[in-house]
């Protein structure tokens, strides 16, 4: 199979050649945010520079430029998501807004004693919405277990599908675990009793290209900041004849068709749920971010993304105490583990001095972390520009800290 050449990779992320704390910068935050490559930042800039104007306005030139670039970027999402049509990708600000317009849109179906069920692995993202949801309609918010290995528990999920569930809410990939959750087969289950589904795919697609009429989801949510594009953009991926039947989330210009004192009516899809002037720069970043992820190939880069996880696995015995939590058959190369003895934060703070950056707290992932019964883990997670030789870095961050601290 095709390797990668990761130090050609690293030399197209300007950002990761700078030293922090006087030691080369080794970015093991990537499950927060991912850098951006220069194909990223080229494309904003020459947006910006030669192409800029609103889109779906102008009787000029470049307003013409800038909806051919921006619905050009529409087309670059649809096809990466395998998606029917463009009338079913929706701009939003990220994952977090996406999953609000699904839970609002659906908020009218739903009635008292109706169940939402979401896994005990999810990000707030996907849990508050819900909640919020709940409260207005009197439906409830009903977790599905995971196993001590941070696996979906798919008895209690057989147990807790029934006649009243309407909504199945569920992440592709765990933030905190790395856990790739069987999506297509709970959402064949979910479907059998006609049950709406939508999967939070944040943490998915940096590691894989997802295939949403493979999957049969009719909602699909991700981020661009994670996927080496910019921030204040997202994606929602919607079935058409559902998107047709939602309320918009949000009013005001563009998302109309006509508007009156008597009666104003919507747009026709994509428009209806994009209020206002878009992230134009935003898209046409993302778009790019697409086509580089893309141009890389996608084996190369999982069996690459995998040879990292490996030998991160291969050092935990390096490291008195550290545990590792989540320890699923199928992960993208996400590391949460903590250190008996030493508490999170000074781990993410010493190891920050030797330049190497993680992520350590709660993860967005409450709930999951009362499951532990922790208040936090350190994580670290792994992009396709990390190497091996950063992997040991990690460790021997790490064995530092340990005879430092006890
Ligand atoms: N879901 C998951 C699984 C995530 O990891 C994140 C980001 N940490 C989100 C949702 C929210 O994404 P955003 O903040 O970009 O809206």
């Amino acid at each position: 199979s095709p390797v990668l050449d990761v130090e050609a990779i690293r030399r197209d992320f300007p950002i990761l050649s700078q030293e922090i704390n006087g030691k080369p910068l080794v970015y093991l935050d990537n499950g927060a945010s991912a850098q951006k490559p220069e194909m990223v930042l080229d494309a904003m800039d020459r947006y910006y520079r030669e192409m800029h104007s609103n889109v779906h306005r102008g009787a000029h030139t470049l307003g013409d430029r800038a909806t051919t670039a921006f619905e050009g970027a529409r087309e670059t999402v649809r096809s990466f998501l395998n998606a029917q049509s463009t009338r079913e990708i929706i701009w939003t600000r990220g994952t977090t807004e996406a999953i609000n317009v699904v839970a609002n849109g659906l908020a009218p179906r739903l009635k008292e004693g109706d169940e939402i069920l979401v896994s005990h692995m999810e990000h707030h993202a996907n849990i508050v919405p819900w909640q919020m949801v709940a409260e207005r309609t009197g439906a409830k918010v009903i977790p599905i277990q995971v196993t001590p290995e941070g696996e979906l528990d798919l008895e209690s999920f057989t147990s807790l599908l029934n006649e009243r569930t309407r909504i199945l809410a569920i992440t592709h990939v765990s933030n905190v675990l790395g856990t790739i959750n069987p999506v297509r087969s709970v959402i064949e289950q979910a479907k059998k009793l006609g049950v709406l589904t939508l999967v939070d795919g944040a943490q998915a697609v940096p590691h894989f290209r997802p295939d949403v009429q493979e999957l049969g989801c009719d909602f699909y949510a991700f981020s661009s900041h994670k996927l080496f594009g910019p921030t204040g953009i997202g994606v929602l991926y919607g079935r058409a004849e559902l998107l047709e039947e939602m309320p918009p989330y949000q009013g005001g210009g563009e998302m109309i068709e006509r508007v009156s004192f008597e009666r104003t009516t919507w747009n026709i899809l994509p428009y209806k749920f994009e209020a206002g002037t878009p992230p134009i720069a935003e898209a046409v970043g993302l778009a790019a971010a697409i086509d580089y992820v893309e141009g890389l190939g996608r084996p190369a880069m999982e069996a690459a993304e995998s040879a990292l996880l490996q030998r991160a696995n291969e050092l935990v015995e390096t490291v008195p105490g550290m545990e590792i939590i989540g320890t699923a058959r199928q992960k993208v190369p996400v590391m949460s583990f903590k250190i008996a003895g030493l508490h999170a934060s000074d781990i993410g703070t010493l190891l920050d001095q030797q330049g190497i950056a993680i992520r350590t707290g709660n993860h967005c992932a409450m709930p999951l972390m009362d499951f532990y019964g922790v208040t936090g883990t350190a994580r670290a997670s792994f992009a396709v520009y990390n190497t091996l030789e950063e992997v040991e870095k990690l460790f021997q961050g790490l064995q530092k800290i340990q005879r430092l601290l006890t």
